[in-house]
C-alpha cells in the first residue's frame, strides 16, 4: 500500500515543521493554519479514520493526548482545542488520523 502524506512527513520524504517526535507519534505545524498555533499530532501508525481505531490502539490514542499536552506546554498554550475529523463530511481530507491542536486565539462553538 502506498504511504499516506503523513507517513511521508514522518519518514522525512516531505518537509514539515516538526515540533515533537518519538517512536510512536510526531507533531508538526499545519501547512494552512487556522489559528496562531495549529499543530497536527499524528501517530506513526497509519490508521485511516477515527472509526477504524481498534481496541489494540487504545494506548496509542492515549499517547496522542500526552503528546498534545507536551506540545501545548512547549507552545505556551493553556487553552486550546483538540479536534479529530472523521470522514469527508466532517472535514477530513488526509486519511491518516491526526489531532488538530488549535490555540492562540479565542474559539467559538459550535465550530461550523
Ligand atoms: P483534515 O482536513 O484531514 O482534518 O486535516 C488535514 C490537515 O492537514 C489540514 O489542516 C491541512 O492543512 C494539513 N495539511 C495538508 N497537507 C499538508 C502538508 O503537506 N503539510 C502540512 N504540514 N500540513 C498539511
Amino acid at each position: 500500500m502506498s504511504k499516506t502524506l503523513f507517513q511521508k512527513i514522518a519518514d522525512s520524504e516531505i518537509p514539515a515543521d516538526i515540533v515533537y517526535e518519538d517512536d510512536r507519534a510526531l507533531a508538526f505545524r499545519d501547512i494552512n493554519p487556522q489559528a496562531p498555533v495549529h499543530i497536527l499530532v499524528v501517530p506513526r501508525k497509519p490508521i485511516p479514520r477515527a472509526d477504524q481505531i481498534e481496541e489494540s490502539d487504545e494506548a496509542l490514542i492515549g499517547h496522542l493526548f500526552t503528546v498534545a499536552r507536551v506540545v501545548a506546554k512547549q507552545e505556551g498554550l493553556q487553552d486550546y482545542r483538540l479536534v479529530m475529523n472523521n470522514g469527508a463530511g466532517a472535514g477530513q481530507t488526509v486519511f491518516h488520523i491526526h489531532l488538530h491542536m488549535l490555540g492562540g486565539r479565542s474559539m467559538q462553538w459550535p465550530p461550523g
